[in-house]
């Protein structure tokens, strides 16, 4: 469906590798003071000053996305935030990325350049460096690969372990809607396969449509508790569901945590769809995944510096390790919570 989209198909091998190269990454610009050496040496040379994070993401075709209903300037787009948002949960400020792609040759020039336009607007919205990458043909799927670079002071990176009981179990934005929104496209593309003249019915919808194809990671959280003077005791951000990223931080914290269900933030779009698909919003909140916001404990005595904050809502508490992780139901009942997230190994 993609290679019917643009109106010329310029076959890959007319550029060649370094043709291909020099096309799609003309447009970009060094920002950070940090970048020393971009695209086109040997190697990339950085100079920070802080201390430095690095983090890589793979996304497969037929795995991690299906280009049927994924335009490529989202899926590039996409490709960039999500591992920008694994710095932010780190606390950090994200500096520089590399691209690597493996593609076949059923994709033209323009399709790889509609890839990286994407990835040129993720890169000019979070102010990052794209600073080289890797190029490689595929003999089936396209491969992309991400890696993304940041920098911190030491003593401000935040990292999974380190919330202790008492503290306050703080979620960013609401849940839920971008599972809600693949569930969507997945009707959607049911709906044109049997009926190729079918218009898409999706108006009501572009806030999860939004939320699965143009993600965005939470920069401005990290800047907003910088301002507000709050430093989280651990933190992780929400790629595969509440529920997995909970037990993660409970792991590496080890302690436990409750979770209550009124309290979980769902746009009310969330709660429409899911009356509509016949799905419970808390068990989609707790294992819906790809809603890359941050996850994160704050002693008690910093709860009055984010309550009135409307992109903040306190869900939850550590407890000790002994209690194990418990959602409260809106009917005050306890339920142990399980990994029930989104995981590629599982059909
Ligand atoms: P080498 O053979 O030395 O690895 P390459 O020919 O693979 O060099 O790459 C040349 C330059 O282009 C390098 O700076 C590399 O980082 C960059 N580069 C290659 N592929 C990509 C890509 N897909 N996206 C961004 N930069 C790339
Ligand atoms: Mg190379």
């Amino acid at each position: 469906m993609i290679e019917d989209k643009s109106p010329q198909r310029t076959p890959i091998e007319n550029l060649g590798e370094f043709g291909l190269i020099d096309f799609i990454t003309k447009n970009f610009e060094i920002k950070q003071d940090s970048t020393i050496t971009g695209i086109g040496d040997d190697a990339a040379v950085l100079n920070h000053t802080k201390s430095t994070l690095v983090t890589t993401d793979m996304l497969v075709e037929g795995v991690h996305f299906d280009l049927s209903y994924v335009p490529l300037k989202h899926l590039g787009y996409k490709a960039i935030v999500v591992n920008l948002s694994d710095v932010y949960a780190m606390n950090a400020r994200a500096t520089q990325v590399t691209v690597s792609i493996a593609i076949s040759n059923r994709f033209p020039v323009e399709a790889v350049n509609e890839l990286y336009e994407g990835i040129h607007m993720a890169c000019n919205t979070y102010g990052v460096d794209l600073i080289g990458g890797d190029t490689t043909a595929s003999r089936s799927g396209l491969v992309i690969s991400v890696t993304a670079i940041g920098e911190q002071d030491a003593g401000k990176i935040v990292r999974r372990k380190g919330a202790r009981e008492g503290d306050l179990l703080v979620v960013s934005g609401d849940i839920g809607a971008a599972y809600m929104g693949l569930q969507i496209l997945e009707r959607e593309k049911a709906v044109f396969k049997a009926n190729p003249q079918s218009q898409p019915d999706i108006e009501a919808y572009s806030y999860l449509l939004e939320r699965q194809l143009k993600p965005e990671a939470r920069k401005d959280i990290c800047k907003l508790l910088e301002e507000l003077e709050v430093h989280p005791t651990s933190m992780i951000d929400l790629s595969d569901g509440l529920s997995s990223e909970m037990i993660h931080l409970c792991k590496h914290s080890e302690v436990g945590m409750t979770l209550y269900e009124d309290k979980i933030p769902l746009d009310p779009t969330v709660i429409t769809a899911c009356e509509e698909f016949n799905l419970d919003s808390t068990t989609i909140a707790l294992s819906g995944g790809e809603d890359y916001e941050l996850l994160f404990t704050i002693k008690q005595e910093d709860f009055s510096k984010i309550k009135a904050n409307p992109s903040l809502s306190v869900i939850g508490h550590v407890v000790d390790a002994s209690y194990g992780i418990n959602l409260v139901t809106r009917g005050g009942e306890q339920i142990p919570i399980k990994a029930m997230g989104w995981n590629s190994f599982q059909e």
